[in-house]
């Protein structure tokens, strides 16, 4: 029989798959926020989606895992660092009663810190962070993947099995070839796809009300049909969100309900409801 060593490094191996799998058991979708570039209004998505669920009643964990440029906390209002309750737990910043928010920036000790990960030290703080975080029972959890398709996605990928992607893009050729790559990515992992969300789709120009098209428009709908996946919506350029993003309140977007953004975020959160 051959004998196999188990060395202290695969047992702690072992041991993190099952916190793992024992953690996001109690999750019932979890939502891969995924996209080909920086800069498309990813980590907006993601917080605004996660908001928006919560405040329609379901348990959210909102979950922000790009090592490099982790910008929930400078979006919306966290207050303080992460919560160690113990040994391999860390809790998540409780924002509601329903949301729950924990990101890798709250390991940073300044805002402005940069961090230099080689690779396998990232791939291993990103499942030691998955299966760290105590999140409970939840509904949905919403993942603010590092963008592109390199490890680090991958690693994101590879370790919530079930996770659904949800790809944003803006409408210009440049982000949209990105995003295919970002669809081949989960054709390639058996990753269910939820659908293309389409941002920064046109501006309404605020004195004759006419629509400028910006970053060109449709592409994302054009790309999802000729790929054959769905297309979850389009969300507009909206002055409002830059500033309200940079004054960490991005959460006062809600009050607006009459405002394009508001609707177009409305009828997304629809189609995610119904997976
Ligand atoms: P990513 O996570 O893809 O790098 P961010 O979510 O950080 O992108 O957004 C990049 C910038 O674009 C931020 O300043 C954000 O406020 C802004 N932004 C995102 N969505 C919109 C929108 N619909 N209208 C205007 N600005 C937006």
């Amino acid at each position: 029989m051959e004998n196999k060593i188990t060395t202290p490094a695969d047992l702690e191996r072992t041991q993190q798959d099952l916190s793992i799998k024992r953690n996001l058991k109690r999750i019932k979708r979890k939502i891969f926020v995924m996209s080909g570039k920086g800069g498309v209004g990813k980590s907006t998505v993601a917080s605004m989606i996660a908001l928006l669920l919560s405040i329609r009643g379901n348990r959210v964990g909102l979950m922000d895992v790009d090592l490099h440029g982790p910008s929930i906390p400078n979006m919306i209002k966290i207050r303080g660092g992460m919560n160690i309750t113990g040994k391999h737990e860390l809790s998540p910043f409780e924002y509601s009663a329903n949301l729950g928010v924990i990101s890798m920036g709250m390991i940073l000790q300044e805002q402005d810190d940069a961090v230099i990960w080689r690779g396998p030290l990232k791939i291993s703080a990103i499942r030691q962070f998955i299966s760290d975080v105590t999140w409970g029972e939840l509904d949905f959890l919403i993942v603010d993947s590092p963008p592109g398709t390199g490890d680090e996605p991958l690693t994101v990928a590879q370790t919530i099995t079930d996770a659904e992607a949800l790809i944003v893009t803006t409408p210009q050729e440049i982000s949209l070839a990105d995003v295919r790559k970002s669809i081949n990515f989960c054709r390639q992992l058996k990753m269910n796809i939820l659908g293309v969300v389409e941002n920064m789709s046109g501006l309404k120009c605020p004195h004759c009300g006419e629509k400028i098209a910006v970053f060109s428009e449709g592409g994302g709908k054009r790309m999802s049909g000729a790929m054959d996946v769905p297309f979850i919506g389009e969300i507009p350029i909206d002055p409002e969100v830059v500033r309200l993003a940079d004054e960490r309140q991005l959460e006062h977007i809600l009050e607006r309900k009459d405002s394009e953004v508001y609707k177009a975020y409305m009828s997304i959160i629809d189609k995610i409801e119904k997976g």
